[in-house]
């Protein structure tokens, strides 16, 4: 099965901070230049609007800072700038090959990330139109082939 991300993989440099500065972040290394979003009741009550990340492999993200963890699930941990509160990324630390899911907000250089695909499309708001032709996914079609199910109330 081919994989949506591969034409967006790149390898290079983003600089990225939180909105009070006390958290940097470079990634150096692999990452897909594209967007997916979430609309699980997770991922929504995090965002408050819209979640999305791009993938970044773990060994080419260096963050700086109070960077405080939250175990939102038993095998996701959503990092936020724990001086005032910026979400930063999400990881899963006990899969050491799993990328880091990084918002991607804090950098400037993911300005035209294009959104590559849309999960939990049945749970999307109606002030959240996302449009484009992006790969979507309603929460029946996303869990039947997830390898990691992140959860979602029933
Ligand atoms: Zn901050
Ligand atoms: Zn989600």
């Amino acid at each position: 099965m081919s994989d949506i991300r591969d034409p967006h993989r790149r390898t290079g440099r983003l600089d990225g901070r939180c909105l009070c500065g006390a958290v940097r972040i470079v990634i150096d290394g692999d990452h897909v230049a594209g967007v997916g979003a979430c609309h699980c009741t997770m991922c929504r009550r995090w965002s408050g609007l819209v979640y999305g990340t791009f993938d970044v492999a773990r060994d080419a993200v260096a963050a700086t800072g109070p960077v405080v963890r939250y175990r939102s699930s038993e095998n996701a941990v959503r990092a936020f700038c724990g001086t005032y509160g910026s979400h930063l990324w999400m990881e899963m630390p006990d899969e050491p090959h799993a990328p880091y899911e990084m918002i991607p907000g804090p950098f400037e250089g993911t300005r035209d990330f294009p959104l590559i695909s849309e999960i939990y499309v049945d749970r999307r708001p109606a002030h959240v139109p996302l449009t484009g032709d992006h790969r979507t996914r309603t929460r029946a079609e996303y869990e039947a082939g997830a390898f990691h199910i992140e959860g979602d109330d029933p």
